[in-house]
């Protein structure tokens, strides 16, 4: 009966999502047209099976993203995709250092004010980043509106403790942490993303060999955004049933659905045909972590 009621509840609110990408929800189409006005080549086809493959199609699609009317226009077709879902929310990355002019804030701003959805925003620092990098980032987070927190990504063989200190001025002016670790680093990667202040963790999967961290993990609260479907087209098949059992916080989610062909709905399909997860506890730990 409870779990009706839930599932009732939850269905009134619709769904959240709280690990997307912007750059990696461009479709295809727009970044090619985007480029092509920008007069670059076009990205590479969204086919890859590697890290590194995923990368570069990344790195090229997010070259193409430059002015304010570009970054409307991703952020105004990615609502679209949301409003399809009944995804009533959103928490979506960007990554700075990937746009290194100024003018796209702008593009930002004005986008998120007329959506039907609500977005708030992570702006993310790179682990491989220049100091000057990464304070940008900070600036940007600190002054952009419909900012609720930073993220971090890159290479996770980069310690991300030199980081700290813009982390503790991100969290003294109330905004959240949710870093990448422990995707295609080692539970040690999430130890350490824990110690410079980790409010959620982006992937963590795997925490799974360590049984202290797990326990950890849940006896803290700390919820992992999970991607299971953008970990498989890398080769990735972490042990999700491990840390459902270990009583951690989860969600799944899309990462970068246009690049991964997928959507959060099918995540959520996914989950509980084939990894055993309970939908409702998914979609309620979604609005329950959020950082807004
Ligand atoms: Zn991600």
């Amino acid at each position: 009966m409870r779990s009706r009621w839930v599932s009732l509840l939850i269905s009134g609110d619709g769904l959240a999502e709280l690990h997307v990408h912007l750059e990696g929800t461009v479709r295809y189409e727009t970044a090619v047209a985007l480029a092509s006005g920008h007069g670059l080549p076009p990205p590479p086809p969204y086919r890859y099976s590697t890290l590194d493959g995923f990368l570069e199609i990344y790195r090229r699609v997010a070259e193409s993203m430059r002015t304010a009317a570009d970054f409307e226009r991703v952020i105004r077709e990615h609502a679209e995709v949301m409003a399809a879902q009944d995804i009533r929310y959103a928490e979506i990355s960007i990554n700075p250092s990937l746009h290194p002019e100024h003018d796209w804030l702008e593009g930002v701003l004005s986008a998120r004010r007329t959506l039907d959805v609500e977005i708030g925003w992570l702006i993310e620092l790179t682990r491989e980043g220049s100091i000057e990098a990464n304070a940008r980032a900070i600036d940007i987070a600190l002054s952009l509106e419909g900012v609720v927190g930073v993220g971090l990504v890159g290479d996770e063989s980069t310690s991300a403790a030199p980081l700290a200190p813009l982390i503790d001025r991100a969290h003294a002016r109330g905004l959240k942490f949710m870093p990448h670790a422990g995707q295609a680093g080692s539970a040690e990667v999430v130890r350490e993303a824990l110690s410079i202040g980790a409010d959620r963790l982006a992937h963590g999967v795997a925490s799974t060999s360590d049984p202290d961290l797990l326990r950890e993990l849940a006896e803290r609260g700390i919820c992992l955004c999970m991607c299971p479907s953008s970990n498989a087209r890398i080769g990735l098949s972490p042990d999700f049933r491990k840390l459902a059992e270990a009583g951690i916080p989860l969600t799944v989610n899309s990462d970068d659905p246009a690049m991964v062909g997928t959507t959060l709905v099918s995540e959520l399909d996914l989950a509980e045909s084939q990894l055993g997860l309970r939908r409702e506890d998914l979609v309620a730990a979604a609005w329950r972590h959020r950082f807004a």
